[in-house]
């Protein structure tokens, strides 16, 4: 069995401010020679700050597209020059809000690693597609649809995060279980393809993950980590959270 280094992301989403970045950052890079990877995922235009104050950080999204007339996006590989190490892909709310198809979080995924930033890419089932039994049907066809365009060697430089929509902001956790069920189908799915990436990919869960059960969630055998979004913008949650992980 591969040793994976468990990783806690914080997704500030559209919060935070210089404030807070001094503030969390002054604890959350005292892991930095811990066997633990925190990464805070801040809005783009606090990035430089996180990077400052001496914590691995990243963008929320990038764009798929080469520098250009797209106006309001952001480079990948200018987010790289500032520093960033990582980037979010496919975050529901980018999905959801933003309408982001699985082809075009492929290619968002494709510019992150040619630009040199480790994507996470997050996948999870609606409420309704999990009343459906559609769980592990939508969950692959996320991932497949990254597989398809650029192959399963990518994932070797990749994250995955797996959120159940239902559970992103609401309170509603998956149980330990139910997440560590989805995390080994997801892994299962991947030995099919190739069994050392599989083993060596690191697989975060995310959705209402606090300091109260993140404990028990990381102790599953196929969780490696958390993508944290509220508790990531409070400190002493964050921390705590650091410290189960
Ligand atoms: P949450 O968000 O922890 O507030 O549920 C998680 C996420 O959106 O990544």
């Amino acid at each position: 069995m591969a040793q994976r280094k468990p990783i806690v992301a914080g997704n500030w989403k559209m919060n935070g401010s210089l404030e807070l970045v001094s503030e969390i950052c002054s604890e959350a890079k005292k892991y930095n020679d811990l066997n633990v990877d925190v990464i805070i995922f801040p809005p783009a235009l606090l990035l430089s700050e996180v990077v400052k104050n001496g914590v691995a950080t990243g963008t929320q999204t990038i764009s798929e597209f080469d520098s250009g007339a797209y106006t309001g996006e952001i480079h990948a590989q200018l987010a790289h020059e500032l520093g960033a190490k990582f980037t979010l892909v496919g975050h529901s709310e980018r999905r959801s809000i933003f309408k982001e198809s699985d082809l075009q979080v492929a290619d968002k995924f494709a510019k992150a690693q040619q630009f040199g930033l480790t994507p996470i890419l997050c996948v999870g089932e609606t409420e309704a597609e999990r009343e459906a039994g559609e769980t592990e049907q939508v969950v692959a066809k996320q991932i497949n649809a990254v597989i398809n365009k650029l192959g399963i060697a990518a994932l070797n430089n990749s994250v995955i995060a797996y959120e159940p929509v239902w559970a992103i902001g609401t309170g509603k956790t998956a149980s330990p279980e139910q997440a560590q069920a989805v995390h080994k189908f997801i892994r299962d799915m991947l030995k099919g393809y190739d069994e050392q990436v599989a083993n060596a990919l690191r697989i975060l869960y995310g959705g209402s993950v606090n300091e109260k059960n993140s404990e028990l969630l990381f102790a599953q055998a196929d969780i490696d980590g958390g993508l944290i979004g509220g508790a990531s913008l409070k400190k002493d949650a964050f921390i705590s959270i650091c410290n189960s992980a």
